[in-house]
């Protein structure tokens, strides 16, 4: 059977825009909480958080914002971002979405790149003072027209719309359709210049939806969000889950906390939390872990980067989340291109990223000929459907090197499709390491040296090799009070185990990784570390 699948489509698609499925929810359950913001303790029913979003759209209209406009947000997470999604969808703003830990060049470069007419930015965040990078950057940011400051101007900017009828919001809805582009999302990436993944309405409220669906969301769930809202996980697949389903939005603290999240989940009664692995991994590892009580959670996501089977074996028996599910996708694809089901078995749910998720397809290619594969090799994973983006923004090139003539998003993923439709990640095309002609895949090697009692994390890369052209080394952060390890004990534990050539040469401990926000491992940088201090060429 060739590694071929395509989703369930008995549940329709959702053909609407953002901004009517908002009211829409908002209408059916206008007395439920909608939205909680731990950190000053706000809170909003959906009749109260629509009145919010149409007093911030009528602003956005009397401002002379026009749809297809792009507006961008520079903040950690708040209520006055999940405010600002909506709004501007309702107006059919474009909303950019600005990764709250840039600096100055990414700033001016992603706010070029888009064109963006208004910025609404936070004054400054721990060591992010985006006042005085604004200041700075401003003059060589030509479109920029208007910044609006959350803590001082957002009020007068809603003043501004009150001179609006209330209907100036409805009537700019009418005009506005699903298949428009309404967000601009740049890819984390772990290399490169960010690339501008532009998203329609269909594309993200419809992900969103299949997401929260398949982990059985209902008005009765409250998500406690920790994931940055800037990223697909947060946007799409918390708050356009939520809001598809009239589930409750928690957001617990600006940035992630540990221990704020787990007094979140106890205190606000979660259902569900999301997360990357390093979440989890430091909420599961949190000293006081055992003094919360997380009895009222059911479910969850993990994705954004490899799960290591033990921590979701511990999300199931530590955290009370018996329908936790794994997630799989990008930021292209609106995410999620696969998922595990609740009512998978355990090994399913803790050792694959799922099956193909509703109205998409699968397959795996070899990334050399294109051809599909039989199913068990692995190769290049490629989604097309509903979820594929529009594009990157302004960038044609790009864009056709990444979907290819037939609507094939290339992800660069490698994966293996097993017999019975379920995926595992492999690695990333870049990561994979050929060690004597050999295709090393780190992960397997990394879930390996995970079993290991003293180790907590581990990450595998490829290091220069003149004999065998690339040698492994391995990464390792060591469980707190476990006694140092190195190389030689590392070998002697896996010999026997794995092939020879799959065992690490060397080791390094470290205390921690190089990761983006958003939970990825930098492995290229990790490779210039080590080829650098083993004097590799
Ligand atoms: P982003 O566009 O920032 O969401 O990053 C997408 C990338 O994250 C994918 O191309 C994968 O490399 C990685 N990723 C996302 N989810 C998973 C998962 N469940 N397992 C392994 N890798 C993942």
């Amino acid at each position: 059977m060739l590694s071929h699948a395509a989703g369930p489509t008995d549940t329709p698609l959702i053909e609407e825009t953002i901004g009517a499925t908002f009211a829409r929810t908002a209408a059916a359950h206008p007395d439920r909480e909608a939205l909680v913001e731990v950190a000053t303790g706000r809170r909003w029913t959906w009749a109260e958080l629509d009145a919010a979003v149409d007093d911030l759209a009528r602003a956005l209209i009397a401002i002379g914002i026009a749809p297809g406009d792009r507006v961008g947000i520079w903040a950690p997470n708040c209520a006055e971002w999940t405010v600002t999604q909506f709004a501007t969808a309702k107006v059919g703003a474009v909303l950019v979405t600005i990764n709250p830990a840039y600096r100055t060049h990414e700033f001016v470069y992603a706010v070029n790149l888009s064109g963006l007419r208004l910025l609404v930015s936070a004054e400054s965040f721990k060591t992010s003072d985006y006042r005085a990078m604004i200041t700075d950057a401003h003059r060589d940011c030509p479109a920029l027209e208007r910044v609006v400051y959350l803590e001082t101007d957002w009020f007068a900017l809603l003043d501004e719309g009150r001179s609006l009828p209330p209907n100036a919001v409805s009537e700019r809805m009418a005009d506005l359709s699903p298949d428009d582009p309404i967000n601009i999302q740049y890819t984390s990436g772990t290399t490169g210049f960010p690339k501008g993944a532009t998203l329609s309405h269909r594309n993200i409220i419809n992900n969103g939806f299949f997401v929260t669906e398949t982990i059985k969301f209902t008005y009765e769930d409250r998500l406690c969000i920790p994931v940055p809202f800037y990223h697909c996980f947060g946007m799409v697949m918390a708050n356009l889950g939520c809001i598809t389903h009239g589930s409750t939005m928690v957001i617990p603290a600006p940035s992630f906390d540990p221990g704020i999240t787990l007094q979140t989940v106890q205190d606000e009664k979660c259902t569900a939390v999301y997360g990357v692995p390093t979440m989890f991994i430091a909420m599961l590892n949190h000293p006081d872990f055992a003094s919360f009580d997380l009895s009222s959670l059911r479910t969850g996501i993990m994705a954004g980067a490899p799960c290591p089977v033990e921590v979701m074996k511990r999300c199931v028996s530590d955290m009370h989340m018996a329908e936790v599910a794994i997630a799989y996708g990008m930021t292209e694809t609106s995410p999620v291109s696969t998922q595990t089901h609740v009512d998978d078995d355990l090994d399913r749910r803790t050792t694959t990223i799922g099956r193909v998720a509703p109205h998409l397809d699968i397959k795996i290619v070899d990334p050399v000929t294109g051809e599909t594969l039989p199913r068990e090799v692995p190769g290049e994973f490629c989604t097309r459907g509903y979820s594929v983006m529009q594009g990157y923004w302004n960038d044609p090139v790009k864009t056709a090197e990444a979907i290819d003539t037939e609507g094939w998003m290339h992800t660069g993923d490698l994966a293996v499709m097993r017999e019975d439709g379920y995926c595992t990640i492999v690695g990333r095309i870049k990561d994979m390491v050929i060690r004597g002609g050999e295709n090393v895949y780190p992960r397997e090697i990394e879930e390996f040296l995970y079993t290991h009692p003293s180790i907590e994390d581990v990450q595998v890369i490829g290091v220069p090799d003149e004999k065998y052209g690339e040698e492994l080394c391995a990464w390792v952060r060591l469980r707190p009070g476990a006694e140092p390890l190195d190389a030689a004990e590392i070998r002697a534990f896996a010999t026997g185990k794995l092939a020879h050539y799959k065992i690490p040469r060397y080791v390094k401990i470290v205390e921690e990784f190089p990761m983006t926000v958003t939970g990825k491992v930098r492995k290229a940088e990790m490779r210039e570390v080590s080829s650098a201090e083993l004097g590799l060429g």
